[in-house]
């Protein structure tokens, strides 16, 4: 499980988070919408590690992780630009920092069973998110995070893999926090929804909750109503 408390990410006089706090169960998925720049991103970062937060903290199945570098928090992270190694093979990309990876198991459960020594450039864009995804499972994360894990497809494939990827984090039983732009796929992945704006967080609920009773007036107009 997932505490964040208190948690702010200062920039300056800007804040990119502000007193951010959340609770993700075990095994629950959830997902992260809003805008562009309102911390989605910012927030994966923290409790990966990769960002200090300005105050607050991150607690991971009951640990305080907040001081704890980010490849000893157990947590997998997949970028928002699945950033994998064009140098490397396919293989080569999930092994890397994951030396005793799984490399023929965690290819079938994403469907690419043959693609491990392949040439990263030659696969399809929703071939290397697969790619991806595989890479961020290696290390068996008590954690994945996702940022944007479809973001580069089309919606076709989208839909398609939206539905798979609820199906294999419910088969792993993997905790997941995933942020997408595109209420439509949180509300296809997740258990519970988190709208945010501005560094704050506007409402967290089910897809159900937040459809039918948006917090305020931020959260119906983006999700699309009009008054
Ligand atoms: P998007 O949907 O476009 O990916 P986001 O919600 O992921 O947006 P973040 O990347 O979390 O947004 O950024 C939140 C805000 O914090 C943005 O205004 C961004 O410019 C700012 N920000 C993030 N990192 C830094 C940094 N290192 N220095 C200054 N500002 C930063
Ligand atoms: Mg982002």
């Amino acid at each position: 499980s997932l505490s964040v408390s208190g948690v702010s990410v200062r920039f300056g006089s800007f804040a990119a988070l502000a007193d951010v706090e959340l609770e993700v169960a075990e095994h629950e998925v959830v997902a992260v919408l809003g805008p562009s720049g309102s911390g989605k991103s910012t927030l994966l970062r923290v409790v990966a590690g990769l960002q200090e937060p300005s105050a607050g903290r991150v607690v991971l199945d009951g640990v305080d992780v907040t001081k704890v570098p980010p490849h000893r928090r157990g947590v997998g992270l997949m970028f928002q630009d699945h950033a994998l190694f064009t140098h490397k093979d396919v293989a080569g990309n999930i092994r890397f920092g994951n030396a005793w990876a799984d490399v023929a198991s965690l290819l079938s459960l994403v469907g690419l069973p043959d693609a491990g020594p392949r040439a990263v450039v030659t696969l399809s864009g929703g071939e290397q998110q697969r790619v991806a995804l595989a890479r961020a499972l290696a290390p068996s994360p008590k954690l994945l995070m996702l940022d944007e894990p479809l973001g580069q497809l089309d919606r076709e494939l989208r839909e398609r893999l939206v539905v798979e990827l609820r199906r294999l984090f419910v088969r792993l039983g993997t905790t997941v926090l995933a942020v997408t732009h595109d209420q439509r796929e949180a509300f296809a992945l997740a258990d519970r929804v988190v709208v945010m704006a501005g560094g704050r967080i506007a409402q967290v609920g089910t897809p159900r909750d937040v459809w039918e009773q948006p917090a305020s007036e931020f959260v119906a107009r983006f999700l699309g109503f009009t008054n």
